[in-house]
């Protein structure tokens, strides 16, 4: 039986969970290798250390199902763990729907967003290995909040290197970057190799995602060991740090008396899907459940639903990892959809091979009609969403809508994992009649993707 009257289904502090949950352990699909950006070999954890510090290292290539959230974590997870769920009521009836909408707010967070789940213990684990500062990037800006928050609580120093555009179009994010004493620069900079090479061709390079790792990752690789570098999504031990969403939403969905029929997420480099859908999955995998799990993402940068599944870098300048990962070429430069965060090339390589073998569904939205989701939403729940959100929104209405079409009652589950209120900007240009849809970039794509390494997998593989 559901609980009719309940809105809000609000754990205690005791219940945020004690352990992260790590999806390594019960791949149904055998793990693909991780190779060095030069030799093309396996990385070892020697190459990765001069970035990460061991521990991180270590969660990133565990088997271990269930990995200890240490007591520093939670005490600072306290401060807005658990996070509600809450019934879009109002949204089910505007839609005359007989679905239950459910939504996990992570912009309950003081960062606005789910990324401060992963910013805190990769702070943590790094105050712990005696880092004195990291480097990292952000688009949006929605990382470099939460990295500077945390890097904040554990007295590290942080240098973000911010794509221009977004420096330029959003410089309330910058400030509140620089209230929690971060350095914010505007890439491509003249601080590092890549950059002055980028600015020599063309002074006025709006940036990407992409540049702005590569300057992140060279700005620490050359530091001589003085700071090390913080990614906020798209590898293994980020995901699993999300896992607090899912984890918690599972006792929740428990206390709604419900259980999804389908669980949804925006995805980018895939942190907040993988940290709401991988606990489901789990059940899936061990418990027989059969919730259909829903990737979405911008029709303007489609890498699941569109890219190819091959090994490429990580970045734009390729010294990340190469790994295989539905991609649309690390080259490729997407368009400037306000999604900021949703603006890379390639994805989660766990999530990808998932997607490759039927474990979870993808599909791409476009921009305007995520907008028109993302204000209905506003004026049904009084949450205006952060744009990357409102692709998961998008989905869930269309999901609702069709449920409503053969007269289902379907359970949808999805996170809000940011609100939107630094994003006022596009919504005036939304409002204004201002934006646009973007065709599938296909030339830029091919082109991007002609330029993949060319990797030897038989070789590959056996590690040499
Ligand atoms: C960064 C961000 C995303 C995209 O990143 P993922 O790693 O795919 O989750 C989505 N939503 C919000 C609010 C973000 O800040």
């Amino acid at each position: 039986m559901s609980n009719e009257n309940q809105t809000k289904f609000l754990l205690n502090e005791s219940d945020i969970p004690r352990q992260w949950y790590n999806i390594n352990a019960d791949m149904p699909v055998p793990p693909q290798p991780v190779l060095h950006p030069g030799t093309q070999e396996p990385v070892t954890p020697d190459f990765l250390s001069v970035l990460f510090p061991m521990d991180l290292i270590m969660q990133e290539v565990s088997a271990e199902a269930q990995i200890d959230i240490p007591e520093e974590v939670r005490d600072i997870y306290k401060l807005y763990r658990p996070t509600p769920l809450i019934r879009a009521r109002r949204l089910e009836q505007a839609l005359g729907t007989p679905a239950h909408i459910y939504y996990k707010y992570e912009g309950a967070s003081p960062a606005g967003s789910h990324k401060l789940n992963t910013a805190i213990p990769q702070a943590f684990f790094n105050k712990a290995a005696g880092t004195k500062a990291l480097t990292t990037e952000t688009g949006a800006g929605q990382w470099g909040s939460a990295l500077s928050m945390a890097c904040n609580f554990f007295d590290l120093a942080l240098e973000v290197y911010m794509v221009k555009v977004s420096y330029q179009q959003k410089p309330y994010r910058r400030v509140l970057m620089e209230t929690f004493g971060a350095e914010v620069f505007a890439s491509p900079t003249d601080r590092t190799e890549y950059g002055r090479a980028l600015l020599a061709q063309d002074a006025e390079n709006p940036g990407s995602l992409g540049i702005a790792i590569s300057e992140a990752v060279e700005a620490a690789a050359t530091s001589n060991g003085a700071k090390k570098y913080s990614l906020g999504s798209v590898l293994g031990h980020v995901l699993m740090h999300q896992s607090v969403i899912g984890e918690e939403a599972l006792k929740q969905m428990d206390m709604a008396g419900e259980y999804p029929d389908v669980v949804i997420g925006c995805v980018g480099g895939g942190s907040n899907f993988a940290g709401i859908a991988y606990p489901f999955l789990r059940q899936n995998l061990r418990d027989g459940q059969r919730t259909r799990l829903l990737a979405v993402e911008p029709a303007a940068t489609p890498s699941l639903t569109k890219g190819i599944y091959a090994f490429d870098y990580g970045d734009t300048a390729r010294m990340a990892p190469i790994v295989k990962m539905h991609t649309l070429g690390h080259s490729f430069m997407p368009a400037p959809i306000h999604a900021g965060g949703l603006r890379y090339h390639g994805m989660a390589p766990s999530i990808c091979a998932l997607y490759d073998a039927g474990y979870i569904e993808a599909k791409a939205v476009p921009q305007i009609g995520t907008f028109e989701a993302a204000v209905q939403f506003a004026r049904s729940e009084g949450i205006v969403p952060a744009p990357e959100s409102a692709h998961a929104i998008r989905a869930a209405i269309d999901e609702a809508l069709e449920a409503k079409a053969t007269g289902e009652k379907r359970v949808i589950l999805f996170n809000l994992s940011g609100h939107g209120n630094f994003d006022l900007a596009a919504y005036e240009q939304y409002l204004q009649g201002g934006l646009q849809d973007y065709d599938y970039p296909a030339e830029a794509v091919a082109a991007a993707q002609a330029d993949l390494p060319r990797v030897n997998l038989a070789e590959a593989a056996i590690g040499k």
